[in-house]
């Protein structure tokens, strides 16, 4: 792999500031041609108590030193991620398959997470609080939790680990993270320059490895651990929260979605579209905030389906690598298995494939961009998350019963509204039983604002002043005068 910085390409687990083998390796490989970028350690449970005992001594040198000191250091490690974004952009195409403008956006997206937080720990301000009692004195701290651990998916192998990573050591907490299997080399290469930005042995640690349910099983019982955080699929969460129950260990579960994408008749029909395009072919339509389910009012329903099939129609396919690419290969040939099931169950069910709907020839894990209208909720292409480019378009006629529909699932992470009236927009968006609802956009994640779902979705919050809160203790201290 051809980098300007070659120290960012790390192989071995990263534990109590050492880079240390596994007993085996485990391959990588890019999702768009299978070629082998690198042999990597493969982490076992033993390899995770260790990470876990070096967080868990880490843990209060590091909870002693000032806001400003561990702010300090989080911003050196921000600006090394910044400093080496096409590196880490390229390293993360090449694992990912994402294209390259999207990866270096992933990248500076994930580290605005870490200068947030290393900005906003300075504010992690108590209370005092009007006694109800005149021989008392009331106040709050807030202190770290403890020991966190973490794991992370291979959508956003970047940006996942940060907006754990970072709120959790601006609190005072140390950090054990295992990246998913496919995407292991950006998140050692974020280790590295946390080393390099002086973050103390131990505070962060990370384990990649083959078996996860065997290191899920450290992460979430070990008593030495405080909080687990996950983002992942449903499935796995609610596994991974039933662990979590032995212990009652804190938890935040960042989970599936399902989302909801309602174009009225008052929509502008190129916001829309544009819209449209951004939430559901970014990532090849891997996202947990992915378009899953489109509503489409009948009275602009035709129009709207003719400006997103030029739409589609111009988007390029291939290696993330080449900059004229838009969308890329899926991770894996069971992901492009996996739509293809999805638009076969469609079609049987009576939709119609009006674009794509095939594997490319590009590449085993490739998938064309597909449009798909005649759409039901009872098909499987509504009820389950996507995760692919797929487009299913359906018709509604009434406010009131789109609305229902539109919150007829189990999921509740995102959905969207594309509305000029201002009183409908306002009335849908509140109405939507979702963490986040984007109106007139597609795209609306950012450090600032807090990230989550509801419902099946998950707990907690990520980013905002809530995504640091995540990460104290509120202890409440009660003083006799
Ligand atoms: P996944 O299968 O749930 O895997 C996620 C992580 O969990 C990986 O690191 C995986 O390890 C690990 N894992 C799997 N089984 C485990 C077990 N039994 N014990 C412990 N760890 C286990 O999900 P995915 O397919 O990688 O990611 C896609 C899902 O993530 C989608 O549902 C998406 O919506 C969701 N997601 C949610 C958000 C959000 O913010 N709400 C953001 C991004 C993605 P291995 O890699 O080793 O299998």
């Amino acid at each position: 792999m051809q980098l300007a910085n070659p120290n960012l390409l790390k192989t071995q687990n990263y534990i109590n500031g050492e880079w240390r083998d596994g007993a085996s390796t485990l391959e990588v490989r890019d999702p768009a041609n299978g070629d082998l970028l690198a042999q990597v350690a493969d982490g076992s449970a033993a390899d995770t108590e260790a990470a876990v005992a070096a967080a868990s001594a880490a843990f209060p040198a590091w909870k002693s030193k000032t806001a400003g000191e561990r702010a300090a250091v989080l911003k050196r490690w921000y600006q090394l991620i910044m400093d080496n974004v096409d590196d880490l952009a390229r390293i993360l195409t090449l694992e990912q398959g994402k294209p390259l403008a999207e990866a270096k956006g992933e990248i500076a997206y994930g580290a605005s997470f870490i200068e947030w937080f290393a900005e906003e720990c300075r504010r992690a301000y108590g209370q005092t609080i009007p006694t109800h009692n005149p021989a008392m004195r009331l106040s709050t701290i807030r202190q770290p939790v403890g020991v966190v651990t973490c794991i992370t998916p291979w959508n956003f192998p970047n940006a996942m680990i940060t907006r754990k990573a970072a709120p959790a050591l601006a609190a005072g907490c140390t950090v054990v993270i295992k990246p998913a299997v496919e995407t292991p080399l950006s998140a050692l290469a974020l280790c590295q320059l946390a080393e390099e930005a002086g973050l103390p042995a131990g505070t962060i640690n990370m384990v990649v490895g083959s078996d996860a349910p065997a290191i899920g099983k450290v992460l979430t019982e070990d008593d030495r651990v405080a909080k687990f955080t996950f983002t992942g699929s449903t499935a796995v969460g609610k596994l991974l929260m039933a662990q979590c129950a032995s212990g009652v260990k804190k938890m935040s579960m960042e989970l599936g979605g399902n989302a909801p994408f309602i174009v009225f008749d008052d929509a502008d029909l190129d916001t829309a579209v544009a819209s449209c395009i951004a939430t559901k072919m970014r990532n090849a339509g891997q996202t947990c905030v992915s378009t899953n389910r489109i509503y489409v009012h009948e009275a602009v329903h035709d129009a709207f389906v003719a400006k997103l099939r030029t739409a589609i129609e111009a988007l390029q396919v291939g290696h993330g690598c080449d900059d004229s690419v838009s969308v890329g290969p899926l991770i894996h040939r069971r992901a492009a298995d996996r739509v293809q099931g999805l638009v076969q169950d469609a079609v049987e069910a009576g939709a119609s494939v009006e674009l794509g709907g095939e594997y490319l020839p590009h590449g085993e894990n490739y998938f064309a961009p597909t449009l798909i209208t005649g759409v039901n909720d009872g098909m499987r292409i509504a009820q389950e998350e996507i995760f692919g480019p797929l487009a299913p378009v359906q018709k509604f006629t009434d406010e009131d019963d789109v609305i229902r529909r539109a919150n007829a699932t189990p999921y509740g992470l995102a959905a969207y509204v594309m509305s000029e009236n201002i009183r409908r927009a306002n009335r849908v968006v509140e109405a939507l039983e979702y963490g986040m609802v984007a109106c007139n956009t597609g795209v609306f994640s950012t450090a600032v604002a807090p990230f989550g779902g509801c419902k099946e979705s998950g707990i907690g919050r990520e980013g905002g002043v809530e995504g640091m809160a995540e990460f104290y203790e509120t202890k409440y201290c009660c003083f006799g005068a």
